[in-house]
């Protein structure tokens, strides 16, 4: 789960890592007031979205006066932004955030995120800060510096050191690099981040560091133990898709694609979207139902997937192992009942009492494509979306 800049700023500073003041701001008038109670004659008005690179697209402004900062906010409230990261629809703007402005000396780049090949939790730091991390390994992938947290003692003040006279701070500012590493470290662990992100950290003139961007998100399997954390969850950021299907328990990531999968198993839900696309199909999601796949899963799966105005056919594939095809059999059928399909559906079962899943779904009339195999089914799923193309939908389907 990902969190707001002014959220993971508000954790942060709790952590001991010190941050600029500001305020949060629901209306331009509200931004006005904020800047008004922070006080100062410089501001930064920063649109709050799940998403960085905010400042390239225009949705962070540095502003000098307070008409200047209802100003700003106006322009950003109900704007979406677009970034690399959110995708062309971008990003809804409903909040900002309010900071007093900072004299910049230097920006580094401070991040910590899991390592899989080493298992433990990794501080990367660069000197080149404000940069995106990709463009800084791509253009000067020598600053970077890389420190490995032992988890059986924790990060070390030495490794922080280390870090410090690596990206060249100044002997009296080691100390104040050291306490935020020890804090970000801290917060990772204790709330199961899975990356935070300080990009940039900066050195200001009169000789403090200070995060000047947050960025943190949660391990989702970990949130049970930590409410305050799920409160901070905010559905207006994430895929309407991909809301609902965690509201129904479902594993689903939406794609770009027109052909929805609906398929057990996670293993099986990747082999589906390869064989897809190996058949020149475009998946238009992954959608892991489970091992349970209990009639009424299915039928959740399939109003989620019908949903998605971009599906131009469907494809169900199931494996029953534990599960049992003609349990999953009158799931489709209770679906579809519900919810009659106006696109090509493509239904491949295999496994336990695989014969009866079959025949219930041959008997029901429905109008469906049968396939055997994996790669059948695929197959039949692309020539179906195919030739639905030129006629209307429907009209293949009544
Ligand atoms: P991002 O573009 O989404 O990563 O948003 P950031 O919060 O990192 O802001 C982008 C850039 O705006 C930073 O790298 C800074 O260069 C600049 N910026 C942000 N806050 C301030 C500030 O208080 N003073 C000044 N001078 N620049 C700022
Ligand atoms: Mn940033």
């Amino acid at each position: 789960m990902e969190i707001h800049e002014y959220q993971a700023k508000e954790i942060l500073e709790g952590f001991g890592v010190p941050v600029p003041p500001g305020g949060l701001a629901y209306s331009p008038e509200q931004a006005a007031y904020r800047a008004r109670e922070i006080g100062g004659d410089r501001w930064v008005v920063k649109a709050q979205v799940h998403s960085g690179g905010r400042g390239k697209v225009g949705g962070i402004k540095l502003v000098s006066d307070e008409h200047e900062v209802e100003d700003a906010a106006d322009e950003l409230f109900g704007k979406r932004l677009v970034t690399h990261q959110t995708g062309p629809e971008g990003k809804a703007v409903y909040r900002v955030y309010v900071e007093g402005a900072v004299d910049i000396e230097r920006e580094l780049y401070l991040g910590f995120v899991l390592d899989r090949k080493s298992e433990r939790i990794m501080v990367v730091a660069s000197a080149a800060g404000g940069m995106e991390i990709e463009e800084i390994a791509a253009a000067r992938p020598e600053t970077i510096v890389r420190s490995v947290v032992e988890p059986a003692v924790g990060v070390q003040a030495f490794q922080c050191r280390e870090i410090a006279f690596e990206l060249g701070l100044d002997a009296a500012l080691v100390p104040q690099l050291v306490n935020i590493i020890l804090g970000c470290c801290k917060a990772f662990e204790e709330l199961d981040a899975t990356m935070v992100e300080i990009n940039p950290l900066v050195v200001t003139g009169d000789g403090r560091v200070l995060a000047l961007d947050a960025k943190m998100t949660f391990d989702d399997n970990a949130l049970y133990r930590h409410p305050q954390i799920s409160e901070l969850r905010d559905k207006s950021q994430e895929d309407p898709r991909e809301t609902q299907a965690a509201d129904r328990g479902l594993n689903y990531v939406g794609l770009g694609g027109n052909i929805g999968c609906i398929v057990n198993g996670a293993g099986l839900a990747m082999a589906t979207m390869d064989m897809i696309k190996l058949a020149g199909g475009e998946p238009a999601n992954f959608l892991d139902i489970g091992g349970g796949a209990t009639p009424e899963r299915v039928a959740k799966a399939f109003r989620l997937v019908q949903s998605d105005r971009k599906v131009e056919a469907i494809l169900v594939n199931i494996f029953a192992g534990i599960n049992r095809c003609d349990w999953v059999a009158e799931g489709i059928i209770q679906a579809l009942e519900k919810a009659p399909v106006e696109v090509p559906l493509v239904v491949r079962l295999a496994g336990t009492h695989v014969e009866q899943g079959r025949k219930i779904l041959a008997g029901s009339g429905l109008p469906l494509i049968h396939a055997a195999t994996l790669a059948e089914a695929a197959d039949r799923v692309v020539t179906a979306w195919r030739n639905s193309q030129g006629a209307s939908v429907r009209a293949v389907m009544s």
